[in-house]
């Protein structure tokens, strides 16, 4: 039974509502460092069974779903990866030091628990520190360091460690629990990027398309948009929209003149990102999503970035290059344990693209019979 009290397949708001709740605290629970995405790779996969015509992952991990239309290729990419850690190395007293994965500000990680992902299964640790009441002034002044904090896993030595079947190379991720908060607002690990790779999965759901969609599922963009680069090197696609989170300048501490977008306001779509490193958006990609907002009377806001960029990066310089595009959800608190988002915002990305793809963009064609 669904919220609504209704069966399961009744279609009703309530019951999307709830659905895309589960898929997302079901995404953001689960476990997925760069380069060890399986456990979400294994959860898309079941939750696509049914909805595409076929699915199948590359040599380095990416998973790619299929919905077969006709000649015209369009790659939806949302990586699967998060941000974490990797053991490197473990103290004969067996604490362990780390290597981060992917972009962490260091104050943000004291008192956090972490999972790690040993030999013998998952395994609860605590990231130490040295306590503020031993630090002299000057100590507690400064911002903590990556290098300065350890995982404490309860070993009281090295084989003690070793033979819960922790050792270097482990990989380890943040153990955080999905919640909801008021109103439509919902918190969790990871929602950099599970809130993208949810959006995509209900897409790739709904979607009715005269093209080609390839949803492709990608692995370490965290640290280098690796899996967009070979991916969409393989797929070849004619255009591209990579689908990923975005600050919005809607809180304490930041502003809108610095990130110019709102939680709640719906989807943001990238005009340019990382003040232009990143990715420039084609011009037609912005026209397709912005008529078909219009039209549809669709939330949608437009963003120029400075931070970070997304593997649209990556994609759009593939070969003789791909015309393409981000669609974010807003998302407070990227790259910490306590990520929030509005269901609505996420809700409304899904409708827009949902919708965008029974047209196409107005991308320049391919040179006749091929390369010269
Ligand atoms: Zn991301």
């Amino acid at each position: 039974m669904a919220d609504c009290g209704c069966t399961s397949d009744c279609g009703c708001a309530a019951n999307d509502r709830s659905r895309l709740v589960r898929l997302l605290a079901r995404l953001s629970n689960a476990h997925g460092v760069s380069g060890h995405e399986g456990e979400i790779r294994a959860i898309v996969r079941e939750e696509l069974a049914g909805h595409v015509d076929e699915c199948y992952e590359d040599r380095m991990g990416n998973l790619i779903a299929v919905k077969r239309g006709d000649d015209f290729r369009v790659m939806l990419a949302s990586h699967m990866d998060e941000i974490g850690f990797m053991v490197k190395y473990v103290e004969k007293e067996g604490f362990l030091r780390f290597a981060p994965i992917g972009g962490w500000y260091a104050p943000m990680l004291t008192g956090q628990r972490v999972v790690l992902h040993g030999t013998k299964g998952p395994l609860l640790g605590v990231l130490g520190s040295k306590p503020p009441h031993v630090m002299d002034d000057e100590e507690r002044k400064k911002l903590l360091k990556i290098e300065e904090m350890f995982i404490d896993v309860g070993a009281e030595n090295a084989d003690e460690a070793r033979a819960l079947g922790i050792g270097p190379g482990t990989p380890v991720t943040l153990d955080r629990q999905f919640c909801s908060l008021c109103g439509d607002r919902v918190s969790g690990k990871a929602f950099d990027n599970r809130a993208g790779v949810a959006l995509l999965v209900e897409v790739l759901r709904q979607v009715e398309s005269p093209s080609t969609i390839y949803g492709v599922f990608t692995v370490q963009e965290e640290v280098g948009l690796k899996g967009a680069k070979v991916s969409s090197y393989a797929l070849d696609p004619d255009c591209a929209v990579a689908t990923d989170v975005t600050i919005p300048g809607d809180h304490p501490g930041v502003q809108l003149k610095d990130a110019p977008v709102e939680m709640g306001k719906g989807p943001v779509v990238s005009i340019a990102d990382a003040n232009g490193r990143g990715i420039i958006a084609h011009p037609a990609m912005l026209s397709w999503i912005r008529e078909t907002a219009e039209t549809n009377g669709i939330p949608v806001q437009f963003e120029v970035g400075s931070g970070g960029t997304t593997d649209a990066s990556s994609i759009h310089l593939s070969r003789e290059g791909v015309p393409s595009t981000v669609l974010s959800t807003p998302a407070r608190y990227i790259h910490s344990p306590v990520e929030v988002i509005d269901l609505k915002d996420l809700e409304a990305g899904i409708r827009l693209l949902v919708t965008a793809l029974k047209t196409r963009p107005d991308i320049p064609p391919r040179r006749p019979g091929g390369l010269a």
